[in-house]
């Protein structure tokens, strides 16, 4: 016999089967046990959650950081037919008296809340007024004091277990380190709880990291060649930089707007709304944006700062593709990455250790872009998972273009002895640009006036380009061998350079590309259209993929609902396929439930009745070329006069 669980996500989701580990998280919590999930973004934790509350008496309670998403999260549970309701700082007195109403009521399978709203007297009080079926704690990694997003107000969810002992709670992460899976188990009190981690990999995002020289010539290079149209976020550290790369954009004909924490509250959300209502729309945005944008159609991540950590960058590239189909996540990275970092680090607030634990992590992400391995496998390791290949995943940079090394040992010596000459015999302190004039023989201002054209290393390095000094000092400092120090990023030794400069290690570096400004390292144009081809649509059916997109949009547009309220790219494409002709045919596709059959069954048969079906069925007109015979199907085409 069929469970309730699967009869809930076949009736409500209209899905087939559990994905990974879904089935096991959910049976696991109807029964009343906890849970601590890991999965990656787009892995499916919702589900993990709401099935639960579907099934078992009384209301899911949500606690969840995201008060600008509520809104949508609970319009795209009600379209699904999903009594769901929130409570937040959004809403008027009455509004917030309608839900409380319902949930006393017993009339809501899903309440979602924010922490600090949960806190409250009241609310604890309210909750004990009524049933409640479980707590999901979503984002749970933001009870995690030296993680990136932080909320203080998560602390106090540990007491959501002593007051409702006999109330299964389940804690949501797409952050997989050992050390943050560990915090969530033990600040939220949840010693009992069974652990679930599903595999990290997200194979359909495509990981590349080039060398920064133009970045924003260089994202546009990327944005045009690669995603014209497309939907996406580009990352940047600052605001400033946030404004000026928005509009750089605008003005070179690609939509994008900022999004940062300088913004006024009303034009964050209606920038948010924007990017998840229409498009192919750019946000450019420091990372306080991001988190819990369930959009499926992000088709690229880009950065153009280095992230503080290897989880930053996970969690920001994860926001690519949740809907599986190919997308890209990519970033140009170079020395002043590396030196403000640093700098950032040793100038920033915080005790020895946060320095500690900050310095860390800035060498787990180094380690990434510096990398001759392949960049997925480096990724997943870090996360403590296997590699999907020893091979190598065929989808990153550093696999589709494998980098060189060379023995990089003298010239790490020649940077190393400048660095030398200048620190301890002169007491001088200079950044990278003075140790690079020098090295290239430059006669410039800054080195005359030094007396630098003096040293005996002045122009010892002529061998090598300006880009490729920068990348010998750039990986010097990654791996630690160079440090920066004090606020102009003066290069100072370390414990580490003596070795090379007594012989003692050798230092292999990785080949800095030919040509910088162009994006390389990665599968030529071409091979790219056609991958992203492969899982696109046969041309026949396109038109009917658009007329149901076309459809869709009128829909959204009336309902003043995202389009993938409506349904997701992946189910228009499997309907333009099965082609259903009758509402009921409908109902099987995947992504197809109930209530949407219910709404939409006799709009989406209506738009595909009025196309012509490859192959002839339907009534339009067929085309007017029927092409040269080579192009004919093998089989006799339906004659159109029925
Ligand atoms: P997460 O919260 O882990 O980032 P979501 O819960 O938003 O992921 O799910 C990601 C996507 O996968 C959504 O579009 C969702 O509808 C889809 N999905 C989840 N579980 C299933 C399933 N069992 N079958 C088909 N699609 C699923
Ligand atoms: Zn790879």
């Amino acid at each position: 016999m069929e469970s309730e669980a699967l009869a809930a996500l076949h009736r409500v989701f209209g899905f087939e089967t559990f994905r990974g580990e879904q089935e096991a998280v959910v049976e696991h919590v109807i029964a009343g046990g906890d849970a601590v999930v890991l999965m990656p973004t787009g892995g499916g934790k919702s589900l993990c959650y709401q099935i639960p509350a579907l099934v078992r008496p009384g209301t899911g309670v949500v606690v969840s950081p995201l008060i600008a998403l509520m809104q949508d999260q609970v319009d795209a549970l009600r379209a699904l037919g999903v009594r769901a309701g929130f409570m937040n700082s959004t809403q008027d007195f009455d509004e917030r008296r309608a839900v409380e109403a319902e949930f006393l009521a017993g009339e809501l399978d899903l309440l979602y809340l924010a922490p600090e709203r949960l806190r409250l007297d009241s609310s604890l009080h309210l909750l004990s007024r009524g049933k409640i079926s479980v707590f999901a704690i979503d984002e749970a990694h933001c009870v995690s004091q030296w993680g990136h997003d932080f909320r203080p107000d998560y602390l106090s969810l540990s007491l959501l277990g002593e007051r409702w002992p006999e109330v299964p709670r389940i804690a949501l992460t797409a952050t997989a380190t050992d050390a943050t899976h560990r915090e969530i188990t033990d600040r939220l009190r949840m010693p009992d709880a069974r652990h679930f981690v599903a595999s990290f990999d997200r194979p359909n995002i495509q990981y590349r990291i080039v060398p920064k020289a133009d970045p924003r010539k260089q994202l546009l290079a990327f944005l045009r060649e690669e995603h014209a149209g497309d939907a996406g976020i580009v990352y940047c550290l600052s605001r400033n930089s946030v404004e000026k790369t928005a509009e750089f954009l605008s003005r070179n004909g690609i939509e994008a707007v900022p999004y940062h924490a300088g913004l006024d509250a009303g034009t964050r959300a209606a920038h948010q709304a924007r990017f998840l209502r229409e498009e192919g729309l750019v946000v450019v945005a420091t990372i306080a944006f991001g988190m819990g944008i369930d959009k499926p159609d992000v088709r690229f991540v880009a950065h153009l700062d280095l992230p503080k950590s290897v989880e930053g960058y996970y969690q920001e590239t994860g926001r690519a593709g949740r809907d599986g189909l190919p997308s890209t996540a990519w970033m140009a990275y170079g020395l002043n990455d590396v030196v403000q970092q640093r700098k950032l680090i040793q100038s920033g607030e915080g005790d020895e250790a946060f320095r500690r634990r900050a310095g860390q992590h800035l060498d787990a992400m180094l380690a990434l872009c510096e990398t001759v391995r392949c960049r997925r496998g480096q990724l997943l390791a870090y996360f403590g998972q296997e590699e999907p290949s020893p091979a190598g995943c065929g989808n990153c940079d550093t696999c589709l273009t494998p980098p060189e090394t060379w023995d990089g040992t003298v010239a790490a010596q020649k940077v190393l002895s400048t660095v030398v000459r200048l620190q301890r015999e002169r007491g001088q302190k200079f950044g990278a640009v003075q140790i690079v004039d020098i090295l290239l023989g430059r006669r410039t201002a800054k080195v005359i006036q030094f007396d630098h054209d003096q040293l005996s290393v002045f122009g010892i390095g002529e061998e090598l380009s300006e880009a490729e000094w920068r990348g010998v000092v750039r990986q010097l400092l990654a791996q630690g061998l160079l440090a920066v120090e004090g606020e102009y990023g003066t290069l100072v030794l370390t414990g580490e350079s003596g070795a090379v400069l007594r012989r003692e290690r050798e230092v292999p570096l990785r080949k800095e590309p030919k040509k910088p400004a162009a994006d390389r390292g990665t599968s030529s144009r071409g091979e790219r259209k056609a991958k992203a081809a492969a899982a696109e649509l046969p041309e026949e059916l396109q038109p009917a993929f658009e007329a149901l997109r076309a459809w869709r949009a009128e829909q959204a547009r009336e309902q003043g609902v995202p389009a993938y309220v409506i349904f997701h790219d992946a189910t228009l494409r499997e309907i333009a396929t099965v082609w259903p002709t009758s509402v009921a045919e409908l109902g099987g596709i995947s992504g197809v439930g109930e209530k949407k059959l219910a709404t939409y069954g006799e709009g989406v048969v209506a738009v595909l009745a009025g196309l012509t079906a490859p192959g002839g069925a339907g009534d339009g007109a067929g085309p007017e070329d029927p092409g040269s015979p080579d192009d004919w199907p093998e089989e006799e085409p339906e004659p159109d006069w029925t």
